[in-house]
């Protein structure tokens, strides 16, 4: 039997972590460039690994919000693809897992 109250927190700490995560992300990107021109290359340069990592924590915020729905409506843990239940194991190592580690390979 999975503990969906903890996981429930868990997921929860989780989102909020990536939440501030994004907004530090993109308050750096807000940063006025600087006006000296070589300055300026790094700093564009810098901008792309910064946005990267802003789409990664959208991706997992939105990973994360949905693993929530499902903890919600209590198919939390069941493959959204085979409807098979997930290994446990997986789910501790990654908690907003969608797919069980069949589907995920295919
Ligand atoms: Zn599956």
């Amino acid at each position: 039997m999975i503990n969906t109250e903890a996981i429930k927190k868990d997921l929860e700490q989780k989102l909020q972590e990536l939440i501030e995560k994004a907004d530090e992300l993109e308050s750096s990107l807000r940063e006025p460039m600087s006006a000296d021109s070589e300055e300026q290359a790094t700093e564009s340069e810098g901008d792309e690994v910064i946005e990267s990592l802003e789409q990664t924590a959208f991706q997992e915020i939105d990973e994360i919000k949905a693993a929530l729905k499902r903890v919600e409506d209590g198919s939390y843990g069941i493959c959204t693809v085979c409807d098979e239940p997930i290994a446990e194991a997986r789910l501790n190592a990654y908690p907003a897992a969608a797919v069980c580690m069949d589907c995920k390979s295919k």
